[in-house]
């Protein structure tokens, strides 16, 4: 088979864009709003990665036991054993469920950090640090709009 130029360029444009428009569905389907009651804010965290603002959360005072979901999925992400206060303002934990998220490096703001999500719908939770008080040595701070704590 002989290929003109003209046709292997058309030919490689075609694939390229077929290839995109696919990894655009993947994109998409990664992060979907299963709650259809979230509000403006919360979206605005958990679709641009926004941040809610410090000391504003009412689970800071949170101090019972149980669980804390995804306010998108429903996922379970942390055991109420693992939070603790960390002065900062925002939800802290010592660690998450197993395979509860997945993580990024996150390069906004000059910074470099461990943005994590919800590993089941995708949606932005919090970053995590290494200047956590227990053996694990991670804090993940959470955005306190993203969870539901369900307690025992
Ligand atoms: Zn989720």
């Amino acid at each position: 088979m002989k290929f003109s130029k003209r046709k292997f360029t058309k030919l490689l444009g075609f694939s390229v864009l077929v290839l995109l428009s696919q990894f655009k569905i993947i994109l998409a389907a990664s992060k979907k709003i299963i709650n259809p009651n979230l509000s403006k804010e919360q979206k605005n965290i958990m679709f641009n990665e926004g941040t809610e603002r410090p000391f504003s959360s009412e689970l800071l005072k949170e101090k019972r036991k149980g669980f804390y979901h995804c306010a998108n999925c429903g996922n379970k992400l942390f055991a109420s054993t693992a939070k603790y206060n960390s002065g900062t303002g925002w939800p802290s934990f010592t660690e998450a469920l197993p395979g509860a998220f997945k993580t990024k490096i996150d390069y906004s703001f000059g910074m470099q950090r461990v943005e994590y999500h919800c590993a089941k719908c995708g949606v932005h939770h919090g970053h995590v640090f290494n200047d956590g008080p227990k053996e694990s040595g991670k804090r993940f701070c959470n955005n306190g709009l993203c969870l539901i704590f369900k307690p025992d």
